[in-house]
Parts: C-alpha cells; sequence; structure tokens
C-alpha cells in the first residue's frame, strides 16, 4: 500500500531532500500534505508537482497568497495557517507518516501530534525531541506511534542495532562522529571575527543555515547526544563524540565482545530518508554509491571542548535532566538567530546558552507545560543576555573612540 505523507517544513533542506526521493518512487508514496513557514513561492511549485491536499504555511498574507497563485494555475490544493493547521495536518486520517523537518521549537507541536495520533514519524527535528524528551517518548510508545530518526547519526545507529529490542544488552556504547565543522582548525583567537556566511558554509553537508551554524558550533553534536539519549535510552556517559572530518562514517555502535558495527555512505541527507521512508525495505535515493578507492583514507580525533564550549555545554544539560534540556534548546535557537542577523558574534552563542543554564532554575517537568514554560523563560534569559551584552559592547566602543 502506498505510504501517505504529510511533510512538515516542506520548503527546507530536508523537505526538498524527502521530496526528491519521493519523486523517484511514485508507486511508494504520495503526498497528502506539505508545509512552509513563510517561503509562498517554493511551496506554490511543490504543490504544483505533488497535488497535495492541503498545503499550510505560517501567516494570513501568505496564505491569501499563495492560495490565489494555486487557483490560477487550476490546483485544488487547499489552503491553510497557523500553528493548528500544522497539527491538524499531521494527526488527520489521511496521512500515515509525517516526516518532521521543520527546524526549531516549532516543530514540536506538531510532531507530538502526530505521536499522540499513533502515525510513523520520520524525525529530523531534533529539537522537537531534546525540548521534551520523555513526554514524547511516552506518546510514542502509549499511541503505537512508529519513530524513525532522519538524523544521519542516528539513522545510522538505528541500522547498526539489533532489531530485537532485548538485544539491546549487548551494546556497550554509540559513537556518534561529528565533522567539526568549517572552524575544526582555524585558530580559536580568530572565532571571534566570523560571519554567519562563514559559519554556514559546511565543509561536508549542505543544510539549512540554522543547522549549520549548530554545526560550527558544535551545538548540533550537543543536541544529537541528547537525541540519541532518548532515541535509544542510553545514559550520556554510554554515548561517545568522535570527529571524522570526512563524514563517511555516519555513526557507530560499539558491543560488549569487542565488534563495532559502522554505517557509511556519501553525505547525502537523502540516504538516511530514502532509509526511513521505505523502513524495511530498501529503495534507490539517488545517492551514488560511495567509492571508497576515491576516499582513500578515514580519519578521527577526540572533541576539543575548549574550542567548542557548546558541546560541553549540551552534555551538561542532559547530566543535569529536568527542563535544562529545553531552557539549552531554546536560549541557543535565540542566540543563533541573533548572530544570523548579525547583533552578536559568533563566540556570544555559547555564552549566551552558558548564562541563561546558569541563571534559570532547573526542574522536572510533569508535563508539557513545564517544558513550553521553560522555553519560554529561557527565550526571556537569552533576550536579556544578548542586550546586555549589546549595551556593554556600545559603552566599550565608547570607551575606545
Ligand atoms: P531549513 O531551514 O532548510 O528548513 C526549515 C523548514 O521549516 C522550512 O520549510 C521552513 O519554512 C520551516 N519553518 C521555519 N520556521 C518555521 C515555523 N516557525 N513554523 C513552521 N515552519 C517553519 O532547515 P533544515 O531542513 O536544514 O532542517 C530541518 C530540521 O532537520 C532541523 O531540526 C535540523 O536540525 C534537522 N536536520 C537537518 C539536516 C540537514 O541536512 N539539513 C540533517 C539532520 C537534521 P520556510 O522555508 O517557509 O521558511
Amino acid at each position: 500500500m502506498k505510504k501517505r505523507l504529510t511533510l512538515l517544513g516542506s520548503t527546507g533542506s530536508i523537505g526538498e531532500s524527502t521530496l526528491d526521493v519521493v519523486a523517484r518512487h511514485p508507486d511508494r508514496f504520495s503526498v497528502y500534505a506539505l508545509t512552509a513557514h513563510r517561503n509562498g513561492d517554493k511551496l506554490v511549485a511543490q504543490c504544483l508537482r505533488f497535488q497535495p491536499e492541503v498545503a499550510v504555511v505560517g501567516d494570513a498574507e501568505t496564505a491569501a497568497r499563495v492560495a490565489a497563485q494555486l487557483r490560477d494555475a487550476g490546483c485544488k490544493t487547499e489552503v491553510a495557517y497557523g500553528p493548528q493547521a500544522l497539527v491538524d495536518v499531521s494527526k488527520s486520517a489521511q496521512c500515515d507518516t509525517v516526516v518532521a523537518a521543520i527546524v526549531g521549537a516549532a516543530g514540536l507541536a506538531p510532531t507530538l501530534a502526530a505521536a499522540r495520533a499513533g502515525k510513523r514519524i520520520l524525525l529530523a527535528n531534533k529539537e522537537a525531541l531534546v525540548m521534551s524528551g520523555a513526554i514524547f517518548m511516552d506518546a510514542v510508545r502509549d499511541h503505537h506511534a512508529t519513530l524513525l530518526p532522519v538524523d544521519s547519526e542516528h539513522n545510522a545507529i538505528f541500522q547498526c542495532l539489533p532489531s530485537e529490542a532485548s538485544a539491546h544488552g549487548g551494546v556497550s556504547k554509540i559513537i556518534l562522529t561529528a565533522s567539526g565543522g568549517p572552524f575544526r582548525t582555524r585558530e580559536p583567537s580568530t572565532l571571534v571575527d566570523v560571519t554567519p556566511d562563514e559559519a554556514c558554509k559546511h565543509p561536508n553537508w549542505v543544510m539549512g543555515r540554522k543547522i549549520s551554524v549548530d554545526s560550527a558550533t558544535m551545538m548540533n553534536k550537543g543536541l544529537e547526544v541528547i537525541e540519541a539519549h532518548w532515541l535509544f535510552g542510553l545514559p550520556g556517559e554510554r554515548i561517545e563524540v568522535l570527529i571524522h572530518p570526512q563524514s563517511v562514517i555516519h555513526s557507530l555502535v560499539s558491543y560488549v565482545d569487542g565488534s563495532v558495527l559502522a554505517q557509511l555512505g556519501n553525505p547525502d541527507m537523502r540516504t538516511p530518508i530514502a532509509h526511513a521512508l521505505a523502513f524495511p525495505e530498501r529503495v534507490d535515493s539517488g545517492v551514488a554509491q560511495l567509492d571508497l578507492v576515491q576516499v582513500a583514507s578515514l580519519s578521527f580525533e577526540k572533541p576539543d571542548y575548549a574550542r567548542f564550549p557548546c558541546l560541553a555545554l549540551a552534555m551538561k544539560a542532559l547530566a543535569e535532566g529536568g527542563v535544562a534540556s529545553a531552557a539549552l534548546n531554546a536560549a541557543n535557537e535565540v542566540a543563533v538567530d541573533a548572530f544570523l542577523s548579525r547583533k552578536i558574534g559568533f563566540m556570544a552563542i555559547a555564552q549566551t546558552v552558558d548564562a541563561v543554564l546558569n541563571a534559570l532554575p532547573n526542574r522536572t517537568p510533569s508535563g508539557l507545560d513545564d517544558v513550553l514554560e521553560a522555553d519560554a523563560a529561557a527565550r526571556r534569559a537569552a533576550t536579556v543576555f544578548i542586550e546586555s551584552h549589546l549595551a556593554g559592547a556600545r559603552r566599550m566602543d565608547r570607551t575606545v573612540q
């Protein structure tokens, strides 16, 4: 039977890669809903090609523009807007599979709705799981949803774990590989001056701007450690980060008998997306076969926590538990946004997250409201920190002049 998809964040990097795979297999997949935030033009082009029943955008103005363009082109796709519309298409009985590819906390509500509706969820939106942790995993279990990781590292681990959950006893640790991003070898004293474009120039992957900055600070790897903890049920001490600049080994699982299983492939997100879309079958993803002779050598290094304080902060948040991961994620989103809009420098991202984690009290969330409250408090604290940081910088400027 054809799988019927809701694709949350279809206009993003993961969204486009997903549609590329979907287009190769019209006999296997059809599209029920596509969603974007503000990029109406790209969404219209996708609707004309994939003819979904529903398209969702962020606001009324974009919705009116998209609806008019679709009407003029004779396309029958219905257009909706706003957070509730995202939830509606995620839990609709018209779809069985939800690809969660919205960036950031905005993806939490629809992804959780998909879990509560018992859908098959292909999870790229790691921030949703980092924020809600046990609440999300309980929803998956209680509503018999299926959770398949799309993040390349987690998809690799999923492929290397034994298929029997009971066989988890033989796993000694999981090893998440990390390329080290664009600043792995850059002189640390020059990191204060990096521009958003430099930070977004990843050596191996083409991704959206937020995750690109997260890769440059290595917060992305920190979020992935937290994601791996929830997905695979291992404590932080049994999740190791290994720098592997070539991004050919996507992650590894180490077993008590000394075996280490790895998943390799060219760095192209269509591989994990195709794996999760077709699981347990395998389909062509459009990705070229890996040529190991051409790769020739693979290298590995320990992560440098002094150069990448965000990685250490994420590990700390995981160890603290409670709402610390939600606060870390929210502070990071605010700081990355300020960096991308050139309000703060690169190093101020980690400073903001650190200040927020130190300022806010931690507690065990009794439900989603506590998580959302921690998220909101962390966003307020991050904004205050950034404003005072900027005021300090302005005072310094005046003193120097
Ligand atoms: P992009 O920035 O490329 O795309 C984000 C998508 O989310 C777009 O469709 C965007 O719409 C939509 N969106 C943005 N803000 C909102 C909002 N407030 N409400 C609803 N929709 C919104 O991101 P990526 O595709 O790179 O990443 C998506 C997720 O996947 C992230 O969580 C990331 O960490 C994860 N991921 C990404 C990988 C990659 O290779 N890119 C690899 C592994 C994980 P619009 O275009 O209209 O702005």
